[in-house]
């Protein structure tokens, strides 16, 4: 049986609603085992700014040494890749789950791709992941390449029970050579822990629950 977990939450840090600490509680109010939040870098929408990096990463590492509530907290982040300048501030900090978003929105995602494998490569020992990820601009003739590459650099692809991603046709191409995350994209306390949709997923797909990353 495979842990309670909540890999994608947004907090006040970014444009979620309550605060790490109420949504830590949430956590063991749901009797999650593990929550790690993954607040917005780098993107139109409210996010942490540059500035802002370190205070979001202490205040999250000073609750994750506390953990009075029982729920193992890890600190991730969420990374538009499309938007991204400089990933200076982004690589000063030991994150437990960097994902990457809108890496196949555009048709030009060729850059994006080479940008989340260069992460990768310099930080080979952190988890990195694809967020809500749908393919959609990746052509038939593409995709064995693409499936090749997050193979090969052991990229997580998240399973987002808020986008409801793996629903895409493309999944029906990923199997148990893959390492998966799940998520809900949680920005209140009322969507947390709802994972079971991406589990069902896993299932249908036969794919063993030990493929999904463990932070
Ligand atoms: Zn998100």
């Amino acid at each position: 049986m495979v842990k309670k977990i909540d890999y994608h939450v947004h907090t006040r840090f970014s444009d979620g609603y309550n605060s790490p600490h109420e949504m830590l509680l949430a956590a063991k109010d749901k009797n999650l085992h593990e929550l790690c939040i993954t607040d917005h870098y780098s993107t139109m929408k409210p996010a942490l700014s540059e500035f802002e990096i370190e205070g979001y990463f202490t205040s999250l590492d000073e609750m994750k040494k506390d953990n009075s509530t029982g729920v193992d907290l890890f600190i991730g982040i969420e990374v538009d890749i499309y938007s991204i300048t400089s990933f200076e501030e982004l690589e000063k900090y030991n994150w437990d789950l960097v994902l990457f978003e809108y890496v196949f929105h555009l048709p030009s995602w060729q850059d994006n791709f080479r940008k989340v494998l260069r992460f990768k490569k310099t930080f080979p020992n952190t988890n990195v992941g694809l967020a809500h990820t749908r393919f959609s601009r990746v052509s038939e003739a593409k995709l064995d390449y693409v499936l090749a590459k997050l193979k090969d650099y052991q990229i997580i692809i998240e399973l987002n029970t808020s986008y409801q991603n793996y629903l895409d046709s493309w999944f029906n191409y990923l199997n148990e050579d893959f390492l998966f995350s799940i998520g809900t994209d949680a920005h209140s306390r009322e969507r947390l822990g709802d994972i079971d949709p991406a589990l069902n997923y896993l299932k249908n797909r036969r794919i063993p629950e030990n493929k999904i990353i463990k932070l």
